[in-house]
């Protein structure tokens, strides 16, 4: 079994990826320079979720000594606020998925963060997050990224921010705020007054269309952040007369009902356009999120309707995995995507791939993707964790005689490569 579990990790670790889901676009450009040492490195992360749930309550000015050295407190106060924290979620994937990055990338271990070695392992941390701002390119060289794709909730004129670097991006682009309060509805509506249904779905579309002329290559709907992620398919005339009326004063189901109908129309939009959909399922980011919300199996009438649309089914559902990965074997459009899973479960990672493994035809599954903001280092430690968690996986199921080694090797290039860069319609370079 060692053996083989050796053979199968010198094969993967060095394969080319496709980071199929970021946020990070800061870490490619000069534009976003602000230090991060030991303290502001977990707080930037998942992790600050799992302090917070384990009762710190951060003062909001802790880490304005970054990037104002007059500032009082220092990393010594932030360390002394979080620590007692860190020391609660030590056992979380949260923060044990940083701790191999940590090493690999600023040689800090676990023992020196808890030990009077701190401020030592700090000052490395920043001196690194100092010396490598905006060489998110070298660290995707690093990782063998060959392409990224990136979310970065900017407006279409704004995405040539990301574009100084001669990484590879490929953009998606969100547009809930044309769908949901949560998601700044009132303001869009004020940027783009409309008297009627037909008037807001003209300025819909124009947003649309200025993201493709902007280049995006797909879409991504957050919408599971904020309501279920069910959708009916109610009738244009009862929408438009919804709308008419206010929909800011509507009442909860109209509001649901108008929702609904704009997410079948970017269903169409993608369709039309021959891009993608990226949808969020399972676990939300954060806390005091309602889970419910987010249970992959609701998308099932969309899916039914809307059988052209090219889906990426985000995070495995998590916690609801065998659940999505039936829907990308029950759907041919539906892929299954693994991205942030593994740090958030790396048992949940595995368990997940076993099961799509032995249910999802093989093109269908994506690994990976970093799904970090705004650090892309720990999306760096996030990849190094996916790809040893594949490697027990794969060298588990060709030791139980599942399938062979040659097929587990062709299964995890496919599924860290080979499987988004089709997907995207990336060249074979690529
Ligand atoms: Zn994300």
């Amino acid at each position: 079994m060692d053996a083989i579990r050796s053979r199968i990790a010198e094969a993967i670790m060095p394969m080319r990826v496709v980071n199929t889901h970021e946020h990070a676009w800061q870490s490619f450009t000069t534009a976003w320079a602000v230090p991060f040492d030991l303290p502001s490195f977990f707080c930037l992360g998942y992790v600050a979720a799992d302090l917070s749930s384990a009762g710190l309550q951060r003062p909001p000015d802790l880490f304005d000594y970054l990037v104002n050295p007059a500032c009082t407190g220092g990393p010594e106060q932030a360390w002394e606020t979080v620590r007692p924290f860190a020391e609660m979620v030590r056992n979380t994937t949260y923060f044990r998925y940083l701790l191999a990055g940590m090493q690999e990338l600023f040689g800090v271990s676990e023992a020196d963060i808890f030990s009077d070695r701190w401020q030592t392992a700090s000052a490395k941390i920043r001196q690194f997050s100092i010396d490598t701002a905006g060489c998110g390119a070298d660290l995707c060289r690093r990782m063998n990224v060959t392409i990224t794709i990136i979310d970065s909730k900017l407006a279409p004129k704004d995405l040539a921010r990301t574009a100084n670097s001669e990484h590879r991006i490929l953009h998606v682009a969100r547009v809930d705020d044309f769908i949901i309060e949560a998601r700044g509805l009132a303001s869009t509506l004020e940027q783009y007054p409309a008297r009627s249904l037909d008037e807001w779905l003209s300025a819909f579309d124009q947003r649309f269309q200025e993201y493709l002329n902007a280049g995006v290559a797909g879409f991504k709907s957050g919408l599971a952040y904020n309501r279920p992620i069910e959708y009916g398919d109610p009738a244009e005339g009862r929408v438009a007369t919804i709308f008419r009326k206010g929909i800011l004063t509507a009442s909860p189901s109209e509001k649901a009902m108008f929702q609904d109908f704009m997410m079948n129309r970017l269903c169409r939009k993608c369709i039309a356009a021959e891009v993608p959909l990226q949808i969020h399922t399972g676990i939300q980011a954060g806390n005091w999120s309602t889970l419910e919300d987010a249970r992959p199996t609701a998308l099932t009438s969309l899916f039914q309707r809307h059988r052209d649309l090219r889906v990426d089914l985000f995070h495995g559902g998590y916690p609801w995995i065998v659940q999505a990965g039936i829907m990308a074997k029950y759907f041919p459009n539906v892929h299954i995507n693994g991205c942030w899973l593994n740090s958030i479960s790396a048992c949940a990672y595995k368990e997940a791939f076993r099961s799509w493994i032995q249910t999802v035809p093989l093109s269908k599954i994506f690994a990976w993707g970093g799904d970090s903001f705004p650090l892309l280092e720990h999306s760096y430690a996030s990849l190094l964790g996916a790809k040893r968690i594949l490697a027990d996986l794969l060298a588990e199921l060709v030791h139980e005689d599942y399938f062979d080694f040659d097929l587990a090797i062709e299964l995890a290039r496919r599924v860290l490569h080979d499987n988004p860069a089709a997907f995207w319609r990336l060249k074979s370079s690529s």
